[in-house]
């Protein structure tokens, strides 16, 4: 049976999964979601015997139905091959606790390129199917971590432009040097004075801007989004939740069946919604740990009902996760609301025009499973540190966010569940901001000694990602206002 995703703005407004794919946001600004979860239809204990790509294909197979096994096997194999420097793809580390589920082996040591590996060739394969003939332009805005990864997946792909807009002082160093060095004809790195709520907005106007499109189409372009609301990012962000309980299983820490939490250190709530789906697919999960930043919008949202954004956006350490406006939480209202995309879009006109809104107490009853907490600067530095100092394990600056969140929530519960943690970059990609954590004299030293000395410490390999930009020389330096976002596009186009 095929499934029908729908926009969470328009009951009327329907797609495939190629079409949703190709089009990343549906019109008047919504997002896609599938009409219902399909249950995973293999057993927890059947799946516990499959690695990485057996996994992905049996999730992906039941969300991307108009696929042939032959297109999903042909996108599973091209994504996840040796571009991860470890065949088991995303490992599970068991350390002070908890299992840290590593997400950053891929070629730009973040977790975005657990999804963005395969992007490229499910938008390429979509394209195929569904006889597009124009080029695709991939518009992106970044904390930082998914420029990087959305330029590497798409660098050279035939038939597609990408340009990434990033804030040009809010993004770490080695975030910025990532992308700015990138290679490739058909990319494109901009940084904007403002923030990633302003580069995000710019770029959905863009999209919703339907004059705008005509223009394109006329030129032989279309948009299309690397950004976590394209459904074609979601889906394979559920396939490793699927796979670290199977690993848990597997490894005779739970029996199938059994619950496990998960804490996610949340920026644009992509990840932990794709926990939520995972669970709505039929995965035991108990609860849903929601870890912020000093940006805790979400955290009051759990606690109130009342999203606000009306506050001052604040730069930490944890830059990914420096976000106000969490974009794909309207997938989860929408969904609390019923799937009632009348009252979803009445709350997300009143983000838009009053920077607010308020769920009912009907739909806050519905989210029971989710758990939401912060972490200060200080609580994020000092967890790196102890657990250095504990069990030997460096762990980047959002990771620490979620791992001090887990803390708070076992002193509130004192919940025994086995619990994953989602980690979410590799240290080595915030040095500066670890090496603090650990030993504030690390300050004044340059970015890449600072990479040397967490070798030393940690030692764990530099990763290639690291070494690559060492000597990589600059290819983009434009920056302009938001309000010009347009114009930058054009130009890069040439129309
Ligand atoms: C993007 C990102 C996050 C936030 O993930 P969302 O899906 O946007 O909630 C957290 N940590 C890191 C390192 C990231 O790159």
């Amino acid at each position: 049976m095929e499934l029908i995703y729908r926009s969470t703005r328009n009951a009327n407004e329907t797609a495939t999964a190629s079409e949703a794919i190709l089009k990343g946001l549906a019109n008047e600004g919504g997002l896609f979601v599938p009409d219902e979860l399909p249950k995973l239809d293999m057993s927890l204990d059947e799946l516990a015997k499959l690695d990485y790509r057996e996994v992905a294909y049996q999730v992906m197979k039941l969300m991307f139905t108009d696929f042939t096994e032959e297109e999903l096997r042909y996108c599973i194999n091209s994504a996840y091959d040796d571009k991860f420097d470890t065949k088991q793809i995303a490992p599970l580390v068991h350390k002070a606790g908890a299992y840290y589920l590593e997400l950053f082996h891929g070629s730009t040591i973040a977790f975005k390129d657990m999804a963005l590996s395969i992007l490229p060739y499910l938008l390429t394969t979509s394209a195929k199917k569904n006889n597009i003939k124009n080029e695709i332009v991939i518009l992106t805005a970044t904390s930082g971590d998914t420029g990087k990864a959305a330029l590497a997946g798409f660098a050279d792909v035939p038939g597609t432009r990408i340009i990434v807009f990033y804030p040009k002082n809010g993004v770490s160093p080695i975030q910025e040097k990532q992308m700015i060095t990138q290679k490739g004809d058909n990319t494109f790195v901009v940084g904007i004075t403002g923030n990633f709520d302003d580069a995000q907005t710019g770029v959905k106007k863009m999209f919703s801007d339907a004059e705008f499109g005509a223009y394109l189409a006329v030129n032989g372009f279309q948009f299309s989004s690397a950004n976590s609301i394209n459904i074609g990012r979601l889906v394979p962000q559920i396939v490793y939740y699927v796979y670290a309980y199977t690993r848990l299983v597997a490894d005779g820490v739970i029996k199938a069946g059994n619950e496990i939490n998960v804490v996610v250190p949340t920026g644009n709530f992509g990840n932990i919604l794709a926990a939520y789906y995972a669970k709505q697919m039929g995965l035991p999960i108990h609860k849903f740990i929601c870890a912020s930043n000093d940006n805790k919008v979400l955290y009051d949202f759990f606690v109130t009902g009342k999203y606000d954004r009306n506050r001052d956006f604040i730069l930490t350490t944890s830059p990914s996760m420096d976000i106000l406006i969490s974009s794909n939480l309207e997938r989860l209202i929408y969904r609390i609301a019923g799937n009632d995309a009348n009252k979803n879009k009445a709350m997300m006109s009143d983000l838009t025009s009053k920077g607010e809104y308020t769920i009912t107490d009907e739909m806050k009853a519905e989210l029971v499973d989710f758990y939401g907490n912060y972490a200060s600067e200080k609580e994020t530095a000092e967890t790196i540190r102890k657990i250095y100092v504990s069990d030997g394990y460096i762990m980047d600056t959002h990771t620490a966010v979620a791992a001090t969140v887990y803390e708070k929530y076992m002193k509130d519960t004192n919940d025994q569940t086995p619990t994953v943690i989602a980690s979410t970059a590799s240290p080595y990609k915030f040095t500066r901001s670890v090496m603090n954590a650990i030993d504030g004299a690390y300050d004044s030293r340059t970015d890449f000694e600072l990479v040397d000395e967490l070798n030393k410490l940690s030692g764990v390999k530099i990763p290639q990602a690291i070494e690559d930009i060492r000597t990589a020389p600059v290819r983009h330096t434009t920056v302009c206002d938001k309000e010009d976002m347009p114009l930058v596009v054009k130009e890069f186009l040439g129309i």
